[in-house]
């Protein structure tokens, strides 16, 4: 096996064990990048020179005898978030040559646990999108059938992720971007409870539901990800403060055959409509039948409000990306368009030059909705749909532990196939943007996979959603559903 194949719990061993260095594991994950981004492009930058010094740093604090989850670990970070020194684009042209002047926190903290930053990856402009289709910079292809869409808008880092380019990579998740295209790729994804982790750096698209997460080959590293990157901030005052647990431990099972007994699932039945895939629902259900075999009880659940959860988003996400996106202006901040006669048309030119198709529907759909005459009706309405959408998660986790769906309707889909249509491609997140209206922890983790064309088969994710920072619990049970789906699993 190739050292960039590797998980970061068996890289961890053979980096203790003093059998592979850091600069060995990543001078192997830049090579595979080099061979294989070209085709795929989930990379927008890579910063090698940086790489090779941490990693020879991460060689040093090792060889003292120190160890860590992550010390001398390879990883790739979406292109939201800042990195000091390097660019940071967002995949959008307004910030083309913009370079971080700091760190985001979780950068900070995995700087400090000797994680080793190997460059920056592709996503949709602002990550808005489904299928980082609307890149400025060009579209991924994904690793598992290159004819076809990695998911969006983490999906350079997903697809990074699938084709071993690094151990693990950092997403942004406001509504599905970690998980769905974790679903589309074959990968785990977990999107943090709102305020687990810091959003200090990310670049803000809806402040009410960013959340940074891992993207990982198994389950356990999602784990040992979160150990670092999660906790209070003073940086970030919607973090919260309870302590940090010890996601890796909490998956340690006890030693009987029906470690989860006890526990109930509940199945939401508006997850399971006629127009999702017959072989995703299959998958899904053969998920269930594991976790009931660990001992689980399955029961159908119902939550009413989960079809608003789409219009929802919509409404919210917009007028929040409109207020948002308003710091680029080409003065502050962003590409400016010097040759305007007047303010208005500096505006008019730096914007209009900066901001790719989609991007430029949400902000007017944003200001729309927000706008005196229609604020009510939209934005106002849609805030209170939320809270419903809120009350539904908060009844049903009265009766059971946590929620178990697909995570995507369908597996991947072809690249170009509804880039033209935005409705399509919004509905795409109608099992995501529940858990991130709600604050939720949700998981999604490799369930299998379904045929595709010409023998091909695709990837499908179930999910697990869960109350308010119980991430170990759903850490703990997505073990068992992941288990013999990973690629890596033995
Ligand atoms: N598909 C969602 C959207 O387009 C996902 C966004 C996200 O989570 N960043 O808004």
């Amino acid at each position: 096996m190739k050292l960039n194949e590797l998980t970061i719990q068996e890289a961890r061993a053979k980096l203790d064990g003093g059998e592979i260095s850091a600069l060995d594991l990543t001078r192997a994950c830049l090579a595979r990048i080099k061979e294989a981004d070209m085709e795929i492009h989930a990379c927008l930058s890579v910063c090698e020179p940086e790489a090779l010094a941490a990693a020879a740093a991460a060689d040093i604090r090792i060889k003292a005898g120190e160890t860590g989850n992550l010390l001398g670990i390879p990883y790739l970070c979406k292109d939201n978030i800042m990195t000091k020194g390097l660019k940071t684009t967002a995949a959008s042209k307004i910030l083309e040559n913009y370079v971080a002047p700091y760190d985001a926190t979780v950068i900070k903290k995995l700087k400090e646990a000797g994680a080793v930053l190997l460059g920056k990856t592709n996503l949709d402009e602002f990550a808005h999108g489904a299928s980082t289709e609307s890149s400025a910079y060009g579209l991924t292809k994904n690793p598992r059938d290159l004819s076809r869409v990695p998911g969006g808008s983490s999906g350079g880092s997903t697809a990074a992720v699938a084709a071993d380019m690094c151990l693990f990579a950092l997403g942004s998740d406001t509504g599905g971007s970690i998980r769905q295209p974790a679903s589309f790729c074959g990968v785990v994804g977990l999107k943090p409870s709102y305020g687990r982790v810091s959003r200090s750096g990310l670049l803000s698209m809806t402040s009410s539901t960013d959340v940074i997460g891992p993207l990982t080959k198994t389950v356990e590293d999602a784990a040992l990800v979160l150990e670092i990157i999660a906790g209070a901030d003073e940086r970030d005052a919607t973090t919260a403060t309870e302590a940090v647990e010890h996601y890796r431990q909490k998956m340690i099972l006890s030693a009987t055959d029906k470690p989860l007994s006890g526990l109930k699932i509940g199945w939401p039945k508006e997850y399971f409509l006629k127009e999702l895939d017959k072989e995703v629902a299959a998958r899904v259900r053969a998920g269930a039948e594991k976790l009931k075999a660990a001992g689980a009880q399955l029961m159908e659940v119902s939550l009413p409000y989960t079809k608003y959860g789409v219009p929802v988003y919509y409404l919210v996400t917009p007028s929040e990306i409109s207020s948002n996106l308003a710091r680029f202006d080409g003065i502050g901040w962003g590409l400016s368009k010097n040759e305007a006669k007047d303010l208005q048309e500096f505006y008019k030119s730096s914007r209009g030059a900066g901001f790719g198709a989609e991007t430029k529907r949400r902000i007017m759909l944003g200001t729309y909705a927000l706008s005196a005459g229609y604020y009510d009706a939209y934005y106002k309405k849609a805030q209170q749909v939320r809270t419903l959408i809120i009350n539904d998660f908060q009844r049903v986790f009265e009766k059971v532990d946590l929620l178990l769906t697909p995570t995507s309707p369908h597996p991947a889909f072809k690249i170009g196939q509804q880039i033209n249509d935005p409705l399509a491609m919004y509905l795409e997140d109608i099992f995501v943007t529940g858990a991130s209206l709600a604050g939720l922890p949700a998981i999604s983790v490799p369930a299998g996979t379904v045929a595709a064309e010409a023998g091909k088969s695709l990837p499908v994710g179930a999910q697990l959603i869960g109350p308010r920072l119980q991430e170990g619990l759903i850490l703990k049970v997505a073990g068992i559903l992941a288990a013999t789906e990973e690629r890596h699993a033995k």
